[in-house]
């Protein structure tokens, strides 16, 4: 499969690791948004929240128990947000599931 982040959790494509474990890879945007960009993604194929059923929806529940230690340890005591895009309207561009993480300033409040 031809995938951007498959690539990345496999080493393939060089990344900025800021976390990693059984289930999910952690690294910084290589454009990032925010003072703090890090992108958290399931280390199986997922190809967005459209693609998360009963069988694989155990990846987004221990991302999601990630995140906050992950924002911990980057310094986002202050707050931060979490976002994932997905499909056309969504502006996904890179069909693996993946949550961006988004910190070290206060946010705009427009979310779309
Ligand atoms: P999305 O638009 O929600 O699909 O987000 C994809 C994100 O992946 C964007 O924020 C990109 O900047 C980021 N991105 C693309 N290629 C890389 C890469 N090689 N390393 C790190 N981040 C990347």
């Amino acid at each position: 499969m031809d995938c951007l982040f498959c690539k990345i959790i496999a080493g393939e494509i060089p990344s900025n690791k800021a976390y990693e474990d059984d289930w999910c890879y952690a690294f910084f945007d290589i454009a990032p948004q925010a003072p703090t960009h890090v992108l958290v993604v399931p280390k199986l194929h997922i190809s967005s929240t459209d693609g998360i059923n009963a069988e694989n929806s155990i990846y987004v529940g221990k991302i999601f128990e990630v995140i906050p230690k992950l924002a911990a340890e980057l310094g986002l005591g202050e707050g931060y947000r979490v976002i994932t895009n997905c499909g056309e309207n969504g502006c996904q561009s890179v069909k693996h599931l993946h949550f961006h993480i988004l910190g070290g300033k206060k946010l705009s409040e427009n979310m779309a």
